[in-house]
This record gives C-alpha cells, sequence and structure tokens, in this order.
C-alpha cells in the first residue's frame, strides 16, 4: 500500500536524515518507528504526507509517486491518511463534537453524513458524555480520544500517530494504545512513531528501527531495542 524505494532525505549537504530507505507497508498493518531522536522519524512520517520530498528515491501511495502529484491530487490521497500529534492540535474554541464534525465540513461531506457519523466515532472513542466539551475541560488522554476520532472519522487508509502519547500518564497511554489497536483490527492501518518502549513491548507488532536516518532493524514482532 505505501512503498519507500530507496529514500534520502538530506536538509543540509553532508548529512542526511534518511539515507537509501526501502520500506513496504502492507494494507491491515500495525507498524510502529523507533529510534532516538534526530534518527529521522518524523521526516519518514513528513514524506509519507508529502510535506516533504525525497532528495533521492520515490514514496508511493498504492500506484500514486507522492513526487508527481498535483495539489488537487495529493489533497485526495492526504484525505486518506489521518494525523495524530503528541499535542493534540485540537481547535480550543469548538467542543469534542465540533472538531470532529470540522473536519468532515472541511473534507466536503453532507450534513446528512456528519450527523450521523460524529456520533459513532465518539462513541467509538469512548466519549459520548464528553461530546460538549471544549478542549479546556477534557484530560490529556480525553483530548488525545477527540484528536484520534477526528482522525478516523473521514475513514482513512492509513493514521499517522506521531508520539501520540508523549503527554500522558501510563493508564492514559495505555487506552490511547489499546484504541489504536482496535482501529487497526477495524481495518486501517497504523504508523506509530513513538519512544516508548513498553508500549512496543507489549504490544508485539512490527517494528522499525531507525539509527542516523537508516533502518538498521525492521522486525514483525519486534522488541524496542536501541
Ligand atoms: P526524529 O523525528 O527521529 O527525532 P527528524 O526526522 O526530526 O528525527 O530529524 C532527522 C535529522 O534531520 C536530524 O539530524 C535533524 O536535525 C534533521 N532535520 C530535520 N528536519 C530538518 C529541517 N527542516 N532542516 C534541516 N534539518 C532537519
Amino acid at each position: 500500500m505505501i512503498f519507500f524505494d530507496k529514500v534520502s532525505k538530506i536538509y543540509a549537504p553532508g548529512s542526511a536524515a534518511l539515507e537509501n530507505v526501502t520500506l513496504t507497508i502492507e494494507p491491515g498493518e500495525f507498524i510502529s518507528v523507533v529510534g532516538q531522536s534526530g534518527a529521522g522519524k518524523s521526516t519518514l512520517l513528513k514524506l509519507l504526507l508529502a510535506e516533504e520530498k525525497p532528495s533521492e528515491g520515490n514514496v508511493f501511495f498504492e500506484s500514486l509517486n507522492m513526487s508527481d502529484l498535483k495539489l488537487a491530487e495529493l489533497s485526495s490521497v492526504r484525505r486518506r491518511i489521518g494525523t495524530v500529534f503528541q499535542d493534540f492540535r485540537l481547535l480550543p474554541n469548538k467542543t469534542a463534537y465540533e472538531n470532529i464534525a470540522f473536519a468532515m465540513e472541511v473534507a466536503g461531506q453532507l450534513d446528512e453524513n456528519i450527523v450521523s457519523d460524529v456520533p459513532q466515532v465518539l462513541e467509538l472513542v469512548g466519549l459520548v458524555d464528553k461530546a460538549w466539551h471544549f478542549p479546556h475541560e477534557l484530560s490529556g488522554g480525553e483530548k488525545q480520544r477527540v484528536a484520534i476520532a477526528r482522525a478516523i472519522v473521514n475513514r482513512p487508509d492509513v493514521v499517522i500517530a506521531d508520539e501520540p502519547t508523549g503527554n500522558l500518564d501510563p493508564v492514559n497511554t495505555w487506552e490511547i494504545v489499546k484504541l489504536l489497536a482496535k482501529i487497526n483490527e477495524l481495518g486501517t492501518v497504523i504508523v506509530l512513531a513513538t519512544h516508548n518502549r513498553d508500549i512496543i513491548n507489549a504490544l508485539g507488532k512490527r517494528v522499525v528501527t531507525l539509527e542516523k536516518g537508516r533502518v538498521i532493524r525492521d522486525e514483525k514482532e519486534g522488541k524496542y531495542v536501541l
């Protein structure tokens, strides 16, 4: 579904953020990307979202070469990818419901779909009773659940989660990881970048380890080893 073909990214001459990375992500996979700070995790995710272009090599989303897409095509590919970040990135003046509904409005969805789908995803993430709360009235874990609901409401093929538990305590961390696993079981590819050793070891899923921009390990049921 996603194919990195000999991808290098060089921001500044002499040092590569990614070097000759070849990686295939299959439909249905849950893949964790680990590595020290500066190893290239964020760069890999940015290339996947076409926020950055490779200096060498190509990134394919199905048969589409991300570097060749025109703006309209790029928008439609990006709509197939949901994103979740460490800092939640919710709109502070909108309620949980409105944050999720807004993602559907921006994608041009009909009102009737919004009215039927937003309660469904709120149910999925366990936040029906907090639907009308503003972000400042939610805990960190709840905010992240709203962000996940927003990421999946347009039914993307892939969810990219960049350190989604970085601001959470262990209990909320587990809730978020379980939720991502559930979304994966429902058929969505998850690409998770994290530093959290316990998560990786407990997940028992594929782990790609980056070091200085290179893939040094790619294991089906990987452990966190740095
Ligand atoms: P990670 O997410 O694993 O911490 P990054 O992908 O952010 O790693 O960074 C990889 C390398 O690329 C680092 O050496 C970083 O300093 C460098 N880098 C990242 N983004 C930029 C940029 N926009 N301009 C220049 N260098 C960058």
